[in-house]
């Protein structure tokens, strides 16, 4: 995937990428004891290169790392440093940034807490991830429950759940999936959360049960300066011919309008793009530097 002399950082250095290995052995690789996260790196329209919400992605690596008992033998500033380089070192202007927090390989077994922890990330070059309308099938699958796991801690085990309900949905035709929560509420997409419009109403899965997404707390505080009000709150599948549009949120998948959500080859509900479309503009006017307000929440290299 990335050229053998592409620029990674693993742990502490600057290395190419053909100089990393990695044990078979490895814990993480056997076990899924690994947290990671993905986060987006834009380009301003005066030609500047920023990290969106950088720190917020960082805490949420050091709480994913806490919650599976991995030490992250590194500072949160040099973590957000080494991001930016794994950037800049490879003259991106645009990228996805994936750090991944690891057991290694010197001990098997359930119990890794005699393992020590390694830190990988590595930047590209990735566009859109979904399209401009996306399908959407209701999975068989339930969303991990909160009884069996952390659920809002980003945990490499956890997206075979994801991958489950992806390959799924695609075999059957649909782009993206859907997953209910135990209870029978809607849960969130493989790798995204999930908004609905109804009027000047934003209805969101509340938290608890899912991945408390970034790109889902940048909607919520942005689309209130647009007129919106945001309800976080269980939402059923009964409801959701009810509302005007709706749109999945994520850092990969950015805003992506959904067109329609199908269960078992029969339609639910078809949506209108147009106010789902007006947030996901919102949403490139901010990461694309033009909003003043939302100035914060983009991480310029030192
Ligand atoms: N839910 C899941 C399961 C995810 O993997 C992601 C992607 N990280 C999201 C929601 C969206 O989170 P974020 O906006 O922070 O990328």
């Amino acid at each position: 995937m990335l050229e053998k002399n592409h620029k990674v950082w693993l742990n502490g250095t600057l290395v190419p990428f053909s100089e990393t290995n990695l044990s078979p052995l490895t814990h993480t690789l056997h076990y899924g004891s690994g947290v990671f996260e993905g986060i987006r790196a834009y380009e301003t329209t005066d030609n500047k290169t920023h990290i969106f919400r950088l720190e917020e992605h960082v805490d949420r690596l050091f709480y994913s790392a806490e919650k599976i008992f991995l030490e992250i033998p590194y500072s949160k500033s040099e973590l957000m440093e080494a991001c930016h380089q794994a950037v800049t070192e490879n003259n991106l202007s645009e990228a996805y940034i994936r750090p991944i927090v690891y057991f290694d390989d010197s001990s098997m077994g359930i119990n890794p807490t005699k393992n020590s922890t390694h830190v990988f990330i590595a930047a590209w070059a990735w566009g859109q991830y979904l399209a401009d309308s996306v399908s959407v099938e209701v999975s068989d699958y339930r969303r991990i429950s909160e009884k069996s796991t952390i659920c809002d801690a980003k945990i490499s085990g956890h997206y075979v759940n994801s991958i489950l309900a992806t390959v799924q949905a695609k075999r059957n035709g649909y782009l993206e999936a859907l997953l209910l929560d135990h209870n029978d509420n809607i849960a969130e997409g493989p790798g995204e959360n999930i908004f609905f419009i109804k009027g000047k109403e934003l209805h969101t899965p509340k938290l608890g049960k899912i991945l408390a997404g970034i790109t889902r707390d940048s909607v919520i505080t942005f689309t209130s300066n647009m007129g919106y009000t945001t309800v976080e709150r269980d939402i059923t599948l009964d409801e959701v011919a009810d509302f005007d549009s709706a749109f999945f949120t994520g850092t990969a998948a950015e805003i992506s309008p959904i067109d329609k959500i199908d269960q078992k080859g029969k339609t639910l509900a078809e949506y209108d793009l147009t106010a789902a479309n007006e947030i996901k503009q919102t949403f490139f006017n901010i990461v694309c530097g033009q909003e003043e307000d939302y100035k914060d929440w983009l991480s310029f290299p030192s």
